[in-house]
């Protein structure tokens, strides 16, 4: 399936990518997003799923990175 791109008519291709996800006044980077990603202007469209996943992590207080010991049960 080949997406056509909204802005230039470039052929979007899936990707996982590096997003910085804005909630708020956090700034989240995510990494490994599953996004089409344009060819040609590089513009970026994630599924509403996906999306709606980064919501998630971003306006939860979990960080994946923080190296304080803690364990969260999920
Ligand atoms: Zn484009």
């Amino acid at each position: 399936m080949t997406t056509e791109c909204y802005f230039c008519k470039g052929k979007v291709v899936e990707k996982k990518v590096k997003v910085d996800f804005r909630w708020g006044r956090k700034l989240k980077v995510i990494e490994n997003v599953l996004a089409g990603v344009c060819q040609q202007c590089g513009e970026k469209y994630f599924h509403s799923t996906v999306y709606r996943t980064m919501e998630k992590l971003a306006a939860s207080r979990a960080e994946p990175t923080a190296k304080t010991g803690a364990r969260h049960a999920f």
